[in-house]
C-alpha cells in the first residue's frame, strides 16, 4: 500500500537484508543486530564463491568509537585480527623523491585563545626559537621512534591495522551471537516491485528467496543492488583520482610492526605497506593510463620485503560515488556505495558512518525527506574525504613523470582549492563539526606536501622572543619526555595482546 503524504509504500521497516559478508556487510550486521536485533530480523547473504575484496588493513582513529558501540574488548579484538597499532601514515616521495613527512593522529603544540598553534610555529620559524613542525606533536613522535603504549594522564590518539579476512570472522561472530541470521549462496536475481521499483527479494541460484523490507547493499564493486538493478547513477572523479587498478599481496615480516602504514610514491601511483602481527599487507595503486599492469606488478615485485604469502591479485576500480547512496528501499555501504582511493584509509571509517547514520535514523516506514537528509549529508562527507585525499596529489612537487606532471597542474575542485588559497595566504584552515580531517590534519599534510603560508595572523606578536621560546620549548619538551617513557610498539603489544 502507498503512503498518501509520500506515494511510497508504506510497509514498516522489520526485515533487514544485507547482501554481501565484506567489512561492510559485517561491520553493519554486528551494529544493527547490536542495536536494533530485537526489533528487527536481520539476515546476511554472502557468496563464498565470489569471496571479498580481500584489501582494506588499515583505519583511522573513529574505529574506536564503532567498537565502543559493540562493546568490544580491545585486547580481544587485536588478538582476533592480529592487528597493530597505527599512529599516522608515512608518506614517502611525495612531495618531492627522497622527501618523507608522517600525516599523524592527534594535535600540534597547543592552540593558543587567539589563533591556531601553526601561527605561533610559523612567528618561532621567522625568528629562529622553533624546532621542526614535528617536534610538537606526541603521536607524530611516537610514531617516528617506533613506539606506543597506553599512558596515565594522556590518551594516545590512534587507529589499528588488521587482517581484513579475521575482522569479519570475528564481526560474524559478534553478529551471529545477536541473532543475526547468515546465509550462504549466491545472489542470481533480485526482484522488484513492479510500481514502485521497491526491492522484494533477492532470488539465490539454488532457487531460495529472500524477502526484505530495507536492502543493504555490500556487494563490493558489483553494486549488485543500487547499481545492477536500480541503475542509480555514478560520479566519476578519475579526472582528479587518476589510479584506477592495484595488486595486492601479503608477506611475512622480517621486521617488528612499526606503529604506521607507509604510502611510498611511484613515478605512477604508490605502494602501501600494512604490518600486522603475523604478516604484512603491500600492494600497489596505479593508473592504467600511466603505466602497464605488467610494469606495477614489476615494480611491486621488486620493492616487497619478505616471502610472499599470497600471490598478487589484481584489482580494478573506478573512483566516485553513487548518485544516491540511498535509494528506494535499498542503502548501498562499502565499495558499492563509494570508493576514494585508499590514501588515508577513508572507506571503513566511511561504512562506519554510513552505519551509524542509518541507525540514528532508522526508519519506522522509509520516507523521502529521510532518503534525502541521508544522501545529502554523505555527500558532503564524500566531498571533504575526497579532497582531502586530492591535496596529496595536487600540492605535490614533483614534475618527474607525466603522472605527476598532470596532477600538479590539474583544476582542482572549487572547495579544495579554497582550502589551498586560504592556508597559503593565511596559514589558517577552517574544519566545519561533520568534516572527518580536523585542522591539523590538514597542515601536517598541507605543509608536509610543501605548502608554506606567506602570511600568519598577528596575535604571536604580543609575545617577546622569550615569552615565545618558553612557550614552544614548553610543549616540545613535554612532547619528548612523554614519547620518551613509550615502550616499543611491539614489545608492548605483545605484552597487552598476545596474538592467538
Ligand atoms: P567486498 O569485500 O568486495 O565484499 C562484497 C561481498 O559481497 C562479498 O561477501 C561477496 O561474496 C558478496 N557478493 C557479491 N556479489 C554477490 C552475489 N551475487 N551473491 C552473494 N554475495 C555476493 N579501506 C580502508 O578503510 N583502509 C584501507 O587500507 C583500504 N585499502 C584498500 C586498498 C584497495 C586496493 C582497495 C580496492 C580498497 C581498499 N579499502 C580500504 C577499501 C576496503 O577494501 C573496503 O572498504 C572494504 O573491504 C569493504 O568492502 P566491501 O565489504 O564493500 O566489499
Amino acid at each position: 500500500m502507498l503512503d498518501a503524504v509520500t506515494s511510497l509504500p508504506s510497509t514498516p521497516v522489520r526485515r533487514v537484508v544485507i547482501a554481501g559478508g565484506g567489512t561492510a556487510g559485517w561491520m553493519a550486521a554486528a551494529a544493527l543486530s547490536k542495536v536494533l536485533g530485537k526489533a528487527l530480523q536481520i539476515t546476511l547473504v554472502e557468496s563464498e564463491e565470489i569471496g571479498t575484496v580481500g584489501v582494506g588493513e588499515a583505519t583511522i582513529p573513529s574505529l574506536a568509537t564503532f567498537h565502543r558501540l559493540l562493546e568490544i574488548d580491545e585486547r580481544e579484538f587485536l588478538s582476533a585480527t592480529q592487528g597493530t597499532i597505527k599512529l599516522g601514515i608515512s608518506f614517502e616521495n611525495w612531495r618531492t623523491e627522497q622527501h618523507r613527512y608522517i600525516h599523524s593522529f592527534g594535535t600540534t603544540g597547543q592552540d593558543h585563545w587567539t589563533a591556531g598553534f601553526q601561527h605561533f610555529w610559523l612567528k618561532g620559524r621567522e625568528r629562529g626559537l622553533a624546532g621542526s613542525y614535528d617536534d610538537y606533536c606526541i603521536e607524530l613522535q611516537a610514531a617516528l621512534h617506533d613506539r606506543f603504549a597506553h599512558l596515565q594522564g594522556y590518551r594516545m590518539n590512534y587507529a589499528y591495522h588488521l587482517d581484513a579476512s579475521y575482522y569479519a570472522r570475528y564481526l560474524r561472530q559478534l553478529s551471529e551471537r545477536h541473532g543475526c541470521r547468515r546465509i550462504e549462496g549466491k545472489i542470481a536475481q533480485v526482484h522488484t516491485d513492479a510500481a514502485t521499483g521497491f526491492i522484494t527479494g533477492l532470488q539465490l541460484e539454488r532457487g531460495e528467496l529472500i524477502e526484505g523490507d530495507l536492502f543493504i547493499d555490500c556487494t563490493g564493486f558489483r553494486a549488485l543492488l543500487i547499481g545492477q538493478t536500480l541503475g542509480v547513477g555514478f560520479e566519476d572523479w578519475s579526472h582528479w583520482l587518476l589510479n584506477d587498478r592495484a595488486f595486492a599481496t601479503q608477506t611475512t615480516a622480517v621486521r617488528d610492526a612499526v606503529p604506521y602504514t607507509r604510502a611510498i610514491a611511484e613515478p605512477w601511483g604508490w605502494q602501501w605497506r600494512i604490518p600486522l602481527q603475523h604478516r604484512v599487507g603491500n600492494g600497489v595503486v596505479y593508473s592504467s593510463k600511466y603505466v602497464s599492469d605488467e610494469e606495477a606488478k614489476a615494480r611491486f615485485l621488486a620493492t616487497a620485503e619478505g616471502e610472499i604469502i599470497k600471490a598478487p591479485f589484481p584489482i580494478s576500480f573506478r573512483p566516485g560515488r553513487r548518485m544516491e547512496c540511498w535509494n528506494r528501499n535499498c542503502v548501498a555501504l562499502g565499495l558499492a556505495g563509494s570508493f576514494i582511493e585508499p590514501l588515508e584509509s577513508t572507506t571503513i571509517h566511511l561504512i562506519q558512518r554510513g552505519i551509524t547514520r542509518l541507525m540514528q535514523s532508522f526508519p519506522a516506514v522509509i520516507t523521502r525527506v529521510g532518503i534525502d537528509q541521508y544522501n545529502t549529508q554523505l555527500a558532503d562527507e564524500l566531498q571533504h574525504v575526497r579532497d582531502f585525499v586530492v591535496l596529496h596529489y595536487a600540492a605535490t612537487e614533483r614534475r618527474d613523470s607525466p603522472y605527476w606532471e598532470y596532477v600538479a597542474n590539474m583544476t582542482l575542485p572549487a572547495t579544495l582549492q579554497h582550502r589551498i588559497d586560504l592556508f597559503r595566504q593565511t596559514g589558517t584552515v577552517f574544519h566545519a563539526p561533520q568534516e572527518l580531517f580536523a585542522e591539523n590534519s590538514w597542515i601536517q599534510v598541507m605543509m608536509g606536501q610543501g605548502i608554506v603560508p606567506r602570511h600568519r595572523h598577528p596575535a604571536p606578536d604580543l609575545m617577546g622572543d622569550a615569552e615565545l621560546s618558553a612557550f614552544l620549548g614548553s610543549i616540545a619538551k613535554r612532547v619528548r619526555e612523554t614519547a620518551a617513557q613509550l615502550p616499543p610498539h611491539m614489545d608492548y603489544l605483545r605484552r597487552y595482546s598476545p596474538a592467538q
